[in-house]
């Protein structure tokens, strides 16, 4: 289950690899003050030659209806 790789912080969020992945990645997408928007990292094989691999897809597909992580932030234990 994605939610369960799905972790929220201030002004981020990651989404941690499955442990069979054969090119694991782990995304990290930073909300800053950037007017070009968040910036979004992989470190799998696949993203070093294309920004958006499946990793990149699969973590904004999971937080496309999440309103506000600094609120699932503060939530959270
Ligand atoms: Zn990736």
């Amino acid at each position: 289950m994605i939610e369960d790789r799905i972790e929220y912080h201030r002004n981020a969020v990651a989404l941690i690899p499955e442990p069979d992945d054969p090119d694991p990645g782990l995304v990290i997408m930073v909300i800053g003050t950037s007017p070009l928007g968040p910036s979004l990292i992989c470190d799998c094989r696949k993203a070093l030659k294309n920004r958006n691999c499946a990793h990149a897809k699969a973590q904004s597909a999971a937080i496309k209806d999440t309103p506000d992580f600094d609120s699932l932030f503060r939530q959270s234990i």
